[in-house]
């Protein structure tokens, strides 16, 4: 597991809503807490795990912001995490 403040980074580099991202890392010790509740839920594999708020949120009203506020150059929901490193130079994943 990384660090949570390297965590925040990530998510928030994503286009991660900040309010899951905290969520996130309020949680993170409880591994995709949400799927029990919504074993269909649009999010499920996409690496996005939104807080209880945002996961009764409309799909594509949450998918635009995250489009807007992402500075990953893959496109929403691709994870590069190669280039995920380099663009904020992070250390080794040892998850
Ligand atoms: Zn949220």
């Amino acid at each position: 597991m990384r660090e949570k403040v390297e965590m925040e980074k990530i998510g928030l580099h994503l286009g991660y809503p900040t309010c899951c991202v905290d969520m996130f890392l309020r949680n993170c010790h409880i591994d995709f807490w949400w799927e029990r509740y919504a074993k269909d839920h649009w999010a499920i594999g996409t690496g996005y795990i939104p807080c209880p708020f945002c996961a009764q949120r409309n799909r594509e009203e949450v998918e635009s912001g995250i489009r807007l506020m992402r500075k990953h150059q893959s496109p929403w929901p691709e994870v590069d995490f190669t280039l995920l490193s380099k663009e904020l130079s992070l250390g080794p994943n040892n998850a």
